[in-house]
């Protein structure tokens, strides 16, 4: 595989960052997943947008190649024939060449851009959307600024292992009661029609999914309802689903052992995947 470090395309074994790096260190970076399908980016602009804003939210710079960005992801996919897959994109803070909690001076540290794919054949036909998954319910620990889209991803890490232990395949995370969002997704309800999701503050992250699909639900004049909601609501729910880059649209049907209404896919959450799965192709990049 071919990979993007500082300005070189490398095999992936010859790409290295230091060990001195903020990221590797302080956890002192931010992120984007960007998917690809039919060999096209989807919602590029959405995640450039929200890369930049995640740069200033912690005072960090723009790394030099922050213009050829879309370049970079579309090099990447063609070297490495990506049909359906990711790209991954990380910006830390650089190599101050020491460790030391202050920023280092951007005049003399450069951030560190780092990129690279991964192949995922069969991502848009994933089975798990045609029976729906699995959560549990966990306490959101996290820190106050998730709207920031950083690698601290430790905390999220452990809610996935948490949810595999209890048969499940993810965690939705709750705060003062509320669920805020799930371990790497958005997180969904639908009652009487209405599609019900968190509205945007610094709790959760402002998914690029998220605001792709709530437009084309108020383009198919569905009702959304930007406001939180308990797991109980959840669970009493006639729908449950989630979104993010990778997984798209992802019906939810059990909640902390209890179904979601039946139990199973709901028409809301397949008419909302097959939506934005079928303009995210038309719209690609
Ligand atoms: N919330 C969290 C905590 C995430 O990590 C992610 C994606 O990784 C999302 C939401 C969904 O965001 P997006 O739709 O931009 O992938």
């Amino acid at each position: 595989r071919t990979v993007y470090v500082n300005g070189q395309y490398l095999p992936e074994e010859e790409a290295t960052v230091s060990i001195f790096d903020r990221g590797f260190l302080m956890a002192d970076g931010v992120y984007e997943v960007t998917s690809v399908l039919g060999g096209k980016l989807i919602d590029f602009a959405g995640h450039a947008a929200r890369l930049e804003r995640s740069l200033k939210e912690l005072d960090m710079e723009k790394p030099e190649a922050f213009d050829d960005l879309l370049e970079i992801h579309r090099e990447l996919v063609a070297r490495n024939g990506i049909e359906e897959g990711m790209v991954y994109l990380q910006v830390t803070r650089g190599n101050p060449g020491d460790r030391d909690f202050a920023f280092p001076d951007p005049a003399t540290t450069k951030p560190t851009l780092v990129l690279f794919t991964q192949n995922k054949p069969g991502l848009a036909d994933n089975p798990q959307a045609q029976k729906g998954i699995k959560v549990i319910s966990i306490e959101d620990i996290r820190w106050g600024r998730r709207d920031i889209k950083t690698v601290q991803l430790l905390y999220p890490s452990m809610g996935k292992m948490m949810a595999k232990k209890a048969g499940c395949d993810d965690a939705w995370l709750v705060e003062d009661g509320f669920v805020t969002e799930g371990t790497s997704n958005n997180t969904y309800i639908v009652k009487d029609g209405k599609i019900i999701t968190r509205n945007l503050s610094h709790d959760i992250l402002h998914g690029i999914t998220r605001a792709a699909v709530l437009r084309f639900a108020k383009e198919a004049q569905m009702v959304v309802e930007e406001r939180p909601f308990t797991i109980e609501e959840a669970q009493g729910a006639d729908e449950a689903f989630f979104t993010s880059a990778s997984a798209f649209v992802m019906p939810v049907v059990e909640i902390d052992g209890n179904p979601v209404k039946e139990g199973k896919v709901g028409p809301v959450a397949s008419r909302l995947r097959e939506i934005y799965l079928d303009e995210s192709r038309k719209a690609g990049v």
